[in-house]
């Protein structure tokens, strides 16, 4: 029975919706919209927004709009509305027919302002961008009134229509809102509503040389779009007032703005600003580096989207800001591909073995499992042989007391395989082990202890014969600096960089299937960590992504804390 009581809402937007549609306001819709600017590519921040988005509209019972805010020409490209298209439908949602632009709003804003300047409520405005700004005033002190304010509706009709008209020069003219230079909200001492800009726009070509500034069109947009909750992130709680006055002064649809806490996460950097920076410097490959906290990235890196709207249902919803530690987000990709990953075997620094007891040029097939946490992903043969490699740091020749791995005269496990004893190492000129000599149980096979013995480690191998030769590269996080957007005085961002974020082994050794993948899906690495197939590449052996590691430094965190 307690499945058919409603749920209680989870955050504090979920509770106001829930209101909202008990109270039967807006007849009981629902409709939120995700509303991007083409100026880059997303990142988790906007996973968490799409999420949010995506999500209430989905429980509601409504549905949430994908419109892209391109209303400044200089920055937005045709190639990032492609990318923002493919990254929301990886995440798992789907906008249907509702696909729309700001820019497509042009004429209908311009119409809106005539009437505005109309009803004495708009002025163009000849002060310079500085002016403004310095005649804006602050919080405890009123600002002062431009000297063009008290235009007539006529001159400034002319003047508007002038400036569309390609009249006049960039920064020479503005159109105002006139509202009040002594309100308390900032905002509204008389906003700039349009600027002159003699750029090309992405849709509307040279159509347009005066532009509306954001919060001139965003409300206006939501509301011809009748979205009930425009929802965004804190800093724009500013502008609210100001998103209510144009819809008041223009009397349309009463959408309403509720902002919420914008993802902050440690040792990464959150803003397109700082992400377009590290690509136009050189310091990352593009957008879709597999270091990149953008979906792009990520999902290159082997990330699903499982994983990451796991990550941001647990992050929640709140109204004050936050750092969320990014090994969260790893605790739930763990989580996520330790059900769907396969297993397989890879060694990334070798050292070979040779089964002296083993025939020489027998090889054998192995089973092995695919997937313990899966059942039904079955069992794959493995070849093993004479000659192995196995893992450089799983021997030691003076082992302490607490290391269990190989050594001399130690017995242990092969995964899959048998039992073997370590009989000697053998050594170059500088006394570096490049060789170890074992023998092999017969009687152990697939890796069962035959007589009750037991071992205290298993190891993972590859038949060197049937190995193949990969790439594989190793990630760490973009920034050492915990808060990466924080510079310190007298430092740089570039400062915050961490130099080894990126490590890559060239001399990896695949067992066979690893090489025969054909899908980019991450899998695991037995032992050490998951992996998937680089897409992009042009060497021709495989290159392999290292997704995340196998340690789950969160929990541990999280019960040492807890
Ligand atoms: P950035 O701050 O990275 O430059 P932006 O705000 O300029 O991002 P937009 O394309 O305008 O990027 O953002 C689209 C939507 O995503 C907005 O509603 C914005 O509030 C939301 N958003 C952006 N960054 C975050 C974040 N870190 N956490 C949650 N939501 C975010
Ligand atoms: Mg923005």
């Amino acid at each position: 029975m307690a499945d058919l009581e409603p749920k209680a809402p989870s955050d504090f937007l979920r509770t106001i919706v829930a209101n909202d549609v008990k109270a039967g306001t807006h007849g009981g819709s629902v409709i939120t919209r995700f509303p991007p600017e083409p100026n880059g590519y997303l990142h988790i921040g906007h996973a968490k927004s799409i999420c949010i988005n995506f999500g209430i509209a989905q429980e509601f019972g409504g549905r949430c709009h994908l419109r892209f805010d391109d209303t400044n020409p200089c920055r937005e490209e045709d190639e990032f509305v492609e990318g923002i298209k493919d990254d929301v439908r990886w995440l798992g949602f789907d906008w249907g027919e509702h696909q729309y632009f700001a820019s497509d709003y042009f004429d209908q804003l311009y119409a809106w302002a005539i009437q505005l300047i109309k009803e004495g409520k708009a002025f163009v405005c000849d002060m310079s961008g500085e002016e403004i700004s310095a005649s804006r005033g602050r919080a405890s002190a009123a600002g002062t009134e431009s000297p063009w304010r008290n235009r007539s509706v006529e001159e400034n009709l002319d003047l508007f229509e002038r400036m569309r008209n390609g009249e006049f020069d960039e920064g020479s003219k503005t159109l105002r809102a006139k509202i009040d230079m002594a309100s308390p909200h900032l905002q509204l001492r008389d906003p700039v509503m349009y600027r002159i800009l003699k750029a090309s726009h992405h849709r509307t070509g040279d159509t347009w040389c005066i532009y509306p500034m954001y919060d001139y069109t965003h409300g206006q947009s939501d509301s011809l779009e009748k979205i009930t909750h425009s929802i965004c992130t804190l800093e724009f709680s500013d502008h609210r007032p100001l998103y209510d006055w144009y819809i008041q002064a223009l009397g349309i649809f009463p959408s309403h703005q509720y902002e919420f806490a914008r993802l902050n996460m440690t040792y990464t950097a959150l803003s397109k600003r700082r992400l377009k920076g590290l690509v136009d410097e050189g310091v990352v490959t593009g957008w879709d580096d597999p270091r990149m906290p953008t979906l792009a990235g990520m999902r290159r890196r082997g990330y699903t989207p499982e994983a990451i709207r796991e990550f941001c249902k647990r992050i929640g919803v709140a109204k004050a800001d936050s750092m969320v530690d990014f090994a969260l987000l790893e605790f739930c990709l763990r989580e996520d591909l330790n059900k769907r990953a396969s297993r397989y075997m890879a060694v990334l620094d070798p050292i070979k073995v040779v089964i002296d007891n083993y025939p020489e040029g027998q090889v054998e097939h192995l089973e092995a499992v695919n997937n313990p946490e899966d059942p039904g992903a079955g069992a794959r043969q493995v070849p093993f042989s004479r000659e192995l490699y196995i893992e450089r740091e799983d021997f030691m020749e003076n082992p302490p007391k607490q290391f269990f791995r190989l050594a001399p005269g130690r017995e242990v496990r092969l995964r899959y395989a048998y039992f073997i004893t370590c009989t000697s190492a053998v050594k170059d000129a500088d006394g570096n082990v490049t060789e170890l000599h074992c023998t092999y149980d017969p009687a152990s096979k697939g890796g069962n202890s035959p007589d009750g013995r037991k071992v205290k480690s298993t190891l993972h191998w590859v038949s060197a014969a049937e190995a193949v030769d990969a790439e594989v590269r190793l990630y760490d996080v973009l920034f050492a600096k915990e808060n990466a957007m924080e510079v310190e005085e007298g430092k740089t961002w570039q400062d915050n960089l961490n130099p080894n974020s990126l490590t890559v082994v060239n001399n990896a050794k695949i067992e066979p299937a690893l090489a025969r993948l054909g899908s980019t899906a991450a899998v695991q690495f037995e032992r050490l960590g998951y992996f998937c197939l680089d897409t992009d590449t042009t060497e021709a052996r495989p290159v392999f992504n290292r997704t995340v590691t196998l340690r789950d430094t969160w929990a541990k965190a999280q019960q040492a804390s807890g």
